[in-house]
C-alpha cells in the first residue's frame, strides 16, 4: 500500500488521556471483567425529564433543520439569561453564541486568536485537552506550575513574569478539572491587575459553574470590570451542571468581534447545533419551574459523595487529597508510591495497574501537568465509590 500521510498536526497530537481510560475501561469490561470507573468526568445522573421532553416535542414539532449558526432566537435568550443570572455578566445578543460542546467552544477561541507561535498561558495541573488545543491551533503552550498550599491558582509575580509579547491568551478553569479548586475573589483579582494595560485575553473555561460546595461561589472573570468583560471570552455549556453530556452543547460569551470570529469558524465547520438539541438547551438554561430544585440536589449528591470518599480514603494515609469546593474530582497526592525505588515508576503505571489488578480505573496525573498523582471522578454512586475504594485498599496491602 502507499504511505498516506496524516497531517504533523495531528500525528504529533497526544489522544486523549481522559477519554482513552475510559475507552480502556471499557475495553476490560467487555472482556467481562466488573471494573469500577472513576476516569472520565460524566455525571452518573441521567438527563432532567423536563429537559428530555422539551427535545421530544421539539421533534415532534419537526425541528430537526439546520438553524442560525449562533444559535436559535429562543435559545439566545435563554443564554442572555443565564449569563446574566450566573456569570453577572450583561451580554448584548450578538456578544453570545452556542456550539457543540464546551470542548469545541475552546478549539475555536484558540483558532480565533492564535497565530504561529503566539503563546497561550496555561495553569498546570490543567484539563488533559488545553495543551493539545494550543498547538494545534499553532500556538506554544507556556505552563504556569501551581501549588496546592496557594490553591493550585497562579500568584501575580508567576503571571506578570510569564507575560511575554507574544503572549495572546490566558486559560483560567474555575472550578478546576483536575483539581476541584475554586478560584477566590483576591486570586482572580491578581490575574485582573496582571492583565492590566495589555491586549491580551482571558479565555475562562467555567463548564463546572453549578457544582460548588460548602459555600464555595463561582466568580466569572467577566464580571469584575468593563476591561475584564472585554478581554474575557466565556466558555460554558449543559454537560456538567445539567448532566447533558451527551446534548453536546456548549455556550460562549464575550465581545462583538471575538463572537462574530468564532461564529465565522463554526460556519465553515459544525454549522450549528441540532435544532432540537436547542430547544433541550433553552430549557436547560432558563431553570424553571422544578429544574433548578432537581439540578442543585445533584449538586449536593456530589458533595455527598466528596465528603464519603474523602472520608473512606483516610482508611489508607499515604494517598493525600485536595480537598475539593467544586467540579466532582478528587485530585489525589501519591508521590507515597511512585517514583524511583518507590512502588510504582510512574503515575502511569500505578493508574494502568490499578485498572488491570484492581479493577478500579483512574486518570494519571501526568497528562495534567503535575506528575505523581491521579485523578478519581467522584461522579458515580456511593456503593461503586465504597466497593473503588475497599479495592484500592486491599490491592495497595
Ligand atoms: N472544560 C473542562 C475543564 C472539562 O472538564 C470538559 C469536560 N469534557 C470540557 C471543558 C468540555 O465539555 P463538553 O462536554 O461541553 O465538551
Ligand atoms: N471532561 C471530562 C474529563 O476530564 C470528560 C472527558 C473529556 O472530554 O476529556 O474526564
Amino acid at each position: 500500500m502507499i504511505n498516506l500521510p496524516i497531517s504533523k498536526r495531528v500525528s504529533t497530537m497526544q489522544a486523549s488521556a481522559t477519554l482513552a481510560m475510559a475507552q480502556a475501561s471499557r475495553d476490560l469490561a467487555e472482556k467481562g471483567i466488573e471494573v469500577i470507573s472513576l476516569s472520565a468526568g460524566e455525571p452518573d445522573f441521567v438527563s432532567p425529564k423536563a429537559i428530555c421532553e422539551a427535545l421530544k416535542k421539539s421533534l415532534d414539532l419537526g425541528q430537526t433543520h439546520y438553524t442560525p449558526v449562533k444559535g436559535t432566537k429562543n435559545l439566545l435568550k435563554a443564554i442572555q439569561y443565564k449569563f446574566k443570572r450566573d456569570q453577572k455578566i450583561d451580554y448584548g445578543i450578538d456578544e453570545i453564541f452556542a456550539t457543540t460542546g464546551a470542548k469545541s467552544a475552546i478549539l475555536l477561541a484558540l483558532e480565533a486568536i492564535v497565530d504561529e507561535t503566539d503563546e497561550v498561558i496555561i495553569f498546570s495541573p490543567f484539563w488533559v485537552s488545553y495543551k493539545e488545543q494550543v498547538r494545534y491551533a499553532g500556538g506554544v503552550p507556556v505552563i504556569i506550575n501551581t501549588v496546592e498550599e496557594n490553591n493550585f491558582m497562579p500568584s501575580y509575580s508567576a503571571i506578570k513574569n510569564a507575560l511575554t509579547p507574544r503572549t495572546k491568551a490566558i486559560i483560567l478553569n474555575s472550578p478546576n478539572n483536575p483539581t476541584g479548586a475554586v478560584i477566590s475573589k483576591s486570586q482572580l483579582e491578581e490575574i485582573a491587575l496582571a492583565l492590566e494595560n495589555t491586549n491580551i485575553y482571558l479565555i475562562s473555561d467555567e463548564i463546572y459553574e453549578r457544582l460548588l460546595f460548602d459555600d464555595a461561589q463561582h466568580l466569572s472573570p467577566g464580571a469584575l470590570n468593563d476591561h475584564m468583560k472585554h478581554r474575557t471570552i466565556v466558555i460554558s455549556g449543559a454537560s456538567k451542571g445539567y448532566a447533558m453530556t451527551g446534548f453536546r452543547v456548549g455556550i460562549v460569551g464575550g465581545n462583538k468581534s471575538i463572537i462574530a470570529a468564532m461564529i465565522k469558524l463554526q460556519g465553515q465547520n459544525t454549522t450549528c447545533l441540532p435544532e432540537f438539541i436547542q430547544e433541550a438547551a433553552a430549557r436547560a438554561f432558563m431553570e424553571d419551574g422544578d429544574l433548578a430544585t432537581e439540578l442543585d440536589h445533584m449538586c449536593a449528591t456530589y458533595e455527598e459523595r466528596r465528603d464519603y470518599a474523602l472520608e473512606l480514603l483516610k482508611k489508607i494515609p499515604l494517598l493525600k487529597p485536595f480537598v475539593p469546593q467544586g467540579a466532582f474530582y478528587l485530585w489525589i497526592n501519591a508521590t507515597n508510591f511512585i517514583g524511583e525505588h518507590k512502588r510504582f515508576a510512574s503515575d502511569h503505571e500505578m493508574a494502568m495497574s490499578m485498572l488491570n489488578e484492581a479493577h478500579v480505573a483512574v486518570v494519571a496525573g501526568s497528562p495534567f501537568g503535575l506528575a505523581g498523582y491521579l485523578r478519581l471522578s467522584i461522579a458515580s454512586s456511593k456503593t461503586d465509590i465504597k466497593k473503588a475504594m475497599e479495592r484500592i485498599y486491599t490491592w495497595l496491602g
